[in-house]
């Protein structure tokens, strides 16, 4: 086992890691930009190093300060946390380089996957059932044409490289595509200083559903049921649930099954999310994620797992700690983002935080690294903390959500709360009934 970690992350997830690490009995270093001297994360760790000034570049995705830190405290393996250099295949084997662990998959892995053409075409050689689309990427005009009328209109032109749901344009027509395959390749371009686009069937009203793997890289894995990420504004979850209220006993068995099954055949090592959507009782692969997510408490409140505590064992060569017949699902969980911004217009909100009151009681589940008196730096993600609910049943974890928002104070900025309360409000939304659609449209509507 590591004897210490540093965490090469801030906000909730550094917290989240801490927390991991301090129950296995594990020391703990944090990073942080010269932005972040009084956070929370900074706080809580056995030692912290200032990595550099507040861009992220020259902080939480400088390699160089990242390895000094290491260097220097004597960490023996590093938890990369979500974004920042989480999915860097080079950062995990520069680390290898170095004789330090990386909490994360395999450094192949993540170039695999970070690639969503490869991933695609990795995932069908699985067994795994993709959306229709192009077999490899678009180059010239004409092949983007025959391409997009044999899957037939609409079509979605997606980024290769593409995460964060940048990168995407729907062409509904041909006279829409030229455009639209132009306008994805430069925003892919600028985003991540790579314009290979492919096509896709766009899918009009599917269901976002994601399946939680972990594996021990040795070709053992197991599969934490799925969670419902279908509430989304511009491609962005809004909250997350599980189980999703769509699904039968039969599809779920079948679904984690086949994922489960393509897991082991990778070998694949660490926790990882498989991508679906799934529209007419039928799961379409889009992505994998290599990386532990923001919505990973959603599985820990329904199975009892420690995801993070699971990632650091397997990454330190331990097999995993239950199999696939110990897996017990109980209740319904619901995950909301907490991000400093205007509930109506979703401008960002940054400040300094006057009051704080979390939430409690039984079933409620506050995942933050905010306090009063904290400044909200503008140069990062404008999401604060998550809450957490669970119940026995999804209108027991409805209620709980609501009562929790009420109790909760966060005064000084604006947050995305009260559009939370709202979304509880909403009659269809209760009856489980929406898709990754629903909010932008009752947003319009509204
Ligand atoms: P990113 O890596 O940018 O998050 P994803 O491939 O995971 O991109 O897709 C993000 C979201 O975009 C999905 O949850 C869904 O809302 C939408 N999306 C992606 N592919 C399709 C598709 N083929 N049809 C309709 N919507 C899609």
């Amino acid at each position: 086992m590591f004897d210490k970690i540093l965490i090469a992350n801030r906000g909730e997830i550094a917290l989240r890691v801490l927390r991991a690490c301090k129950e296995l009995g594990i020391a703990t270093v944090a990073v942080h930009s010269t932005a972040d001297s009084d956070a929370m994360h900074v706080r809580l760790a056995d030692e912290s190093v200032c990595i550099g000034p507040p861009p992220a570049r020259d902080s939480y995705l400088n390699i160089p300060s990242l390895l000094a830190a290491c260097e220097i405290t004597g960490a023996d393996a590093v938890h990369p946390g979500y974004g920042f250099l989480s999915e860097n295949a080079r950062f995990a084997d520069i680390l290898a380089e170095h004789d330090i662990g990386f909490i994360g998959p395999k450094a192949d892995h993540i170039r695999l996957m970070g690639d969503k053409i490869e991933a695609k075409r990795t995932a069908k050689k699985l067994g795994i059932p993709v959306v229709p689309g192009s077999d490899g990427g678009v180059t010239d005009e004409a092949e983007a044409r025959r391409l997009a009328s044999a899957i037939g209109y609409p079509v979605l032109i997606k980024a290769a490289a593409g995460g964060g749901g940048r990168g995407m344009k729907v062409a509904r027509s041909e006279a829409e595509l030229m455009n639209a395959v132009q306008t994805a390749k430069s925003e892919a371009k600028a985003a991540f200083g790579d314009d290979a686009v492919y096509l896709e069937k766009f899918l009009e009203k599917p269901r976002h559903i994601e399946i939680q793997v972990l594996g021990d890289g040795r070709g053992d894995a197991i599969c934490l049921g799925e969670r419902d990420c279908s509430l989304q504004r511009r491609h962005q979850k809004v909250w997350e649930e599980g189980p999703s209220p769509a699904l039968n006993e039969g599809q779920r068995a079948q679904v984690l099954d086949t994922v489960r099954r393509a897991m082991c055949e990778l070998q694949y090592l660490g926790a990882g999310t498989v991508e679906f959507l799934y529209e007419n009782n039928a799961f379409y692969f889009i992505e994998m994620n290599t990386r532990i997510q923001v919505e990973h408490p959603v599985t820990e409140m329904i199975t009892g797992i420690d995801l993070i505590a699971e990632q650091i064992r397997v990454a330190a060569g331990q097999p995993l700690s239950l199999n696939k017949d110990k897996i017990r699902f109980r209740g319904h969980a619901i995950e909301v983002r907490i991000n400093a911004e205007d509930p109506d217009t979703f401008l960002p909100s940054p400040g300094t935080i006057k009051q704080f009151h979390a939430p409690g009681g039984l079933g409620v589940r506050f995942d933050s690294a905010i306090y009063a008196g904290y400044s909200i730096p503008p140069f990062y993600d404008s999401m604060i903390g998550k809450l957490i609910v669970h119940g026995r049943t999804r209108e027991e974890a409805i209620r709980r959500l609501r009562r929790a928002i009420v109790e909760t104070v966060v005064d000084g900025v604006k947050t995305t709360l009260p559009l939370h309360y709202w979304i509880t409000e909403q009659p269809d939304f209760v009856e489980g009934s929406y898709n990754i659609h629903w909010l932008e449209k009752k947003l319009a509507d509204r």
